[in-house]
């Protein structure tokens, strides 16, 4: 396993993780769950994300029980937490990024995580309604009380994050180290141009996430559609009608022929693409089955690099990379 500093921090983070979103507390069982993370642990990977939105705290409930089971070294493990959409409260205060809901988010995490301090968290949306003093120093406060460690943002504007780093620097704060943003071979914008100047202003971080653009990146929806997957869920229609249109099963068809080629499977490819961007400081990965771990956490010895021409046919098959606006 590779890893790699979180931005400027002292913190080394694998270069694959391994997140709960959708499986824990919901999609899987917690044995599988356990299984899981067994298996990434013993991979090498050191970090674990969560957050209180899923399956409305029960996602950390489930892993809280697997980590105290387990009983790893606490210093040989990274765990995270999210507040902003709440557990499933919905009365005012019990969202968003005011020092209320921010302390009480992570009391929750910790109970409900087992452990006595989160090594990151984040603010999971910007919180257009909380001032931004607010919830830089609120955030300041917990590490100041040894509940966090590191604290950071989850799809925020590079307009947000350096006003974040402004209140942070005019009051001798600590800023967000490190941003968590969607990002996949279909979805580039943010990490590719907007953060692309505060990877070296500030030594941003990245955490990120649906790295398979929540499996559509596999072959699995090329033909008939799958049974027990996540684009199937009920409750994911959503996603399924937001994500999953022709123009992209046409790219994933070729990028699954392009992968055959190599002897390497769509996932693995789709991975070493996201991990060999510099300013990535860790891929999440995410999985309900064991077997998709194994394969996903395989690609670091599969596929040990890209080549130059391999990285001109993926961009020609996308034909979606994001350019910096000129004047
Ligand atoms: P992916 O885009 O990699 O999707 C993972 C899902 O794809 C799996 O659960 C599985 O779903 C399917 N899959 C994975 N590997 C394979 C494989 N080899 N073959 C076939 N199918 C496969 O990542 P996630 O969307 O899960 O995101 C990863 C993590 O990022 C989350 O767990 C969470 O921690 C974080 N996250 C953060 C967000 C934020 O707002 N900050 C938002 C979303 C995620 P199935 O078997 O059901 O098809």
């Amino acid at each position: 396993m590779e890893y790699r500093r979180l931005g400027n921090s002292g913190l080394q983070v694998s270069v694959f993780s391994f997140g709960s979103w959708i499986t824990f507390g919901n999609q899987i069982g917690n044995s599988t769950a356990e299984e899981l993370m067994i298996y990434a642990y013993d991979q090498g990977i050191n970090f674990f994300d969560n957050a209180e939105i899923y399956a409305n705290g029960e996602s950390e409930k489930v892993m809280g029980k697997i980590l105290r089971k387990l009983n790893w070294q606490r210093s040989s493990y990274i765990v995270s937490s999210k507040a902003y959409f709440g557990d499933g409260g919905q009365l005012p205060n019990q969202k968003g990024l005011s020092r209320k809901h921010l302390f009480e988010a992570c009391n929750a995490a910790l109970r409900r995580l087992q452990v006595e301090y989160l090594d990151l968290f984040f603010c999971h949306r910007p919180d257009k309604s909380t001032p931004m003093e607010e919830t830089v120093w609120a955030m300041n406060h917990l590490i100041q009380q040894g509940k966090i460690l590191y604290w950071g943002t989850s799809e925020w504007s590079g307009v947000e994050l350096m006003e974040a780093h402004m209140v942070a620097k005019a009051n001798n704060l600590i800023g967000p180290v490190m941003e968590q943003p969607q990002y996949n071979m279909f979805h580039r914008e943010k990490v590719e141009v907007e953060y692309k100047k505060i990877y070296s202003t500030v030594g941003l971080g990245t955490t990120i996430w649906s790295p398979l653009a929540s499996g559509i990146l596999t072959d699995k929806y090329i033909g008939k559609f799958p049974d027990n997957t996540r684009l199937g869920l009920d409750e994911l229609n959503w996603l399924k009608e937001r994500s999953l249109n022709e123009s992209k099963l046409a790219k994933v068809k070729k990028l699954n022929s392009l992968a055959k080629e190599l002897g390497v499977t769509l996932p693995q490819l789709a991975l070493k693409w996201c991990a060999i961007n510099p300013n990535v400081s860790t891929v999440i990965l995410g999985a309900s089955k064991v077997k998709q771990l194994k394969e996903n956490i395989a690609t670091l010895e599969v596929l040990p690099s890209l080549s130059s021409e391999v990285l001109e046919r993926i961009e020609t098959i996308l034909d979606n990379k994001p350019v910096h606006p000129m004047w």
